[in-house]
């Protein structure tokens, strides 16, 4: 698809993982792109620090469903594995239970067939089920409500979508399907967990997102050498290499319009940029809120459910904890109430359940010799004007909940030999990236806000406006978002190529 006029002129707001990708898509396409960033550097949520050579990824850590990174790469005339060099992690996580009980989830059969039916006799043969069926999921989601754009509510609403949504269970709370297959409460919370990271309760989630099990266990889970932030640099280069222009240091003030187009842009410094063509990649309620004249559409945003939030801490250790693997998730408390704490309270459950990342278990190069690097995210609501929140309180508490759990688990000394220490909470999300609410994830994937029940990728009044990232159709997570900037970048070209 090559667009009639090489003269295009595209103007992209924001240098996310779906800002780049548009970027690169659109510029090996004929247009000629600039992408303003209000940060010092590209990345956004898919970001990376590197303090006293103790390097973070600070926001996505985990390399899901690799078919959609190579389209990526492809489409812009590449291949993945010229640029990104991927370590299968196995076992994906290591899971410790509220008992201290532990759980290694590994794709080696054998070897969950011996931790599972230690656990609950006949279990291994209902996992092999329950992945059946999360193949199913996986495989008639992708093309028919993944990757698909839905222009009007009959495209998602009809007989056959109908009986897809049947077929991938929607209706069903995904800990109620995996309690089918599961009688243990432990077995239950290790095939649920996980949809957190697309910011919702497995109790409020469908059964459908059970599929993440199978993109892990059976397709892999995979680390970048370097991080996962070669993605972002290896995307810009390739947009850069394709003609694609990156202002850093460049924050949007407004978007500027006349009737019924959009012209342009105006920097905080006064600054203005025009074009033929514009896409906001920054935070969608932001867009409407902030960027945009307001026409009620902002509010109705705001009204829409968000996903959770998360404290962060990024720390550099003067010594490895070998009982650490490169992905660890810690249960703590009361599985539900702790989900009702964040979803319904918007704070911090008082025993949290939280995730550590290891990368140096992976690539030594992520700490210095002999030291660790270690990611800690405990989940946490989204920033509420209806509640009272003390954030400061909150990461007091998250680090010290934390420090005590993994002196349970025999790190006894782990306080003491943390050098360097980062901390990022909902304010930061909020204030760095401009998330609204702080929310990590964006707007939350329940059923009346996926497809075409989802903000539409090009604003209504403002045709020549697009809109591409994780709060827009098909939603949050770096391989999610990669799809989103196909899914723009395709109507893009479509609709200038009239
Ligand atoms: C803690 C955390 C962990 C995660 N873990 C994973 C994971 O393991 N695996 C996975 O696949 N995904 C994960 N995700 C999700 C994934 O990182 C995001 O969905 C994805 O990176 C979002 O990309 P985006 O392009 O939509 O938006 P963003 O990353 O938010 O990019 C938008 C960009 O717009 C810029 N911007 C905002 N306002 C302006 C303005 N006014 N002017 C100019 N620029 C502006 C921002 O600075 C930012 O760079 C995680 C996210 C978080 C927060």
């Amino acid at each position: 698809m090559v667009l009639n006029s090489e003269s295009t002129t595209v103007l992209i707001i924001g240098a996310g993982i779906g800002g780049i990708a548009s970027a690169a898509r659109l510029a090996r396409n004929g247009c000629q792109v600039t992408v303003v960033e209000k940060c010092e550097k590209p990345g956004g949520r898919c970001g990376q620090m590197t303090v006293e050579g103790h390097r973070f990824d600070t926001g996505a850590t985990l390399f899901l469903m690799p078919e959609l990174y190579a389209e990526t790469y492809s489409a812009i005339g590449e291949r993945m594995e010229d640029h990104l060099d991927l370590r299968r992690v196995d076992p994906t996580y290591h899971l410790y239970f509220q008992d201290n009980s532990q759980l290694q989830l590994t794709s080696d059969m054998h070897e969950m067939m011996v931790q599972m039916e230690a656990i609950e006799p006949g279990s291994f043969e209902r996992l092999l089920h329950y992945l059946a069926e999360s193949r199913h999921h996986y495989e008639l989601s992708l093309p028919n409500v993944i990757s698909r754009d839905f222009h009007s509510l009959t495209e998602f609403i009809n007989p056959r979508m109908l009986s897809i949504f049947l077929r991938l269970k929607s209706l069903t709370r995904h800990t109620s399907y995996a309690g089918r297959f599961f009688k243990t409460p432990r077995l239950q919370m290790a095939f649920t967990f996980q949809d957190m990271y697309m910011g919702l309760s497995p109790y409020e989630s469908p059964a459908t997102y059970s599929l993440m099990q199978y993109t892990e266990l059976c397709d892999g889970l995979y680390y970048p050498l370097g991080g996962m932030y070669r993605i972002t640099e290896t995307l810009t280069n390739i947009a850069e290499k394709l003609g694609a222009r990156f202002l850093y240091n460049a924050p949007v003030e407004r978007i500027l319009v006349d009737g019924r187009c959009a012209t342009g842009v105006e920097l905080t410094d006064g600054q203005r940029l025009c074009a033929d063509i514009l896409v906001a990649n920054a935070d969608l309620g932001y867009v409407y809120r902030q960027l945009l004249p307001d026409d009620g559409e902002a509010g109705r945003i705001d009204r829409k459910e968000y996903g959770c939030s998360t404290v962060m801490f990024y720390w550099g250790l003067d010594k490895q904890y070998s009982q650490l693997g490169p992905h660890n998730l810690f249960f703590s408390g009361d599985y539900r109430k702790g989900f009702e704490d964040i979803f319904k309270d918007a704070t911090m459950p008082d025993r949290p359940n939280f995730y550590i990342h290891a990368p140096a278990r992976m690539d030594p190069s992520a700490a210095p010799a002999g030291h660790d690097t270690l990611y800690a995210a405990v989940p946490v609501g989204h920033i509420s004007n209806r509640k009272s929140q003390d954030w400061p309180g909150i990461q007091v508490r998250a680090r010290a909940f934390m420090i005590e759990r993994l002196a349970q688990l025999g790190m006894t000394d782990i306080e003491s030999h943390i050098k360097v220490e980062r901390c990022f909470a909902p304010q930061d999300w909020q204030s760095r990236y401009n998330l609204t609410r702080g929310s990590a994830h964006g707007l939350s994937h329940k059923l009346t806000q996926m497809g075409y029940f989802r903000p539409h990728n090009r604003h209504k009044r403002y045709r020549n406006l697009y809109f591409v990232g994780a709060s827009t159709h098909p939603g949050t997570g770096v391989p999610t978002v990669l799809v989103s900037a196909r899914l723009t970048s395709h109507r893009i070209l479509e609709e200038a190529g009239k």
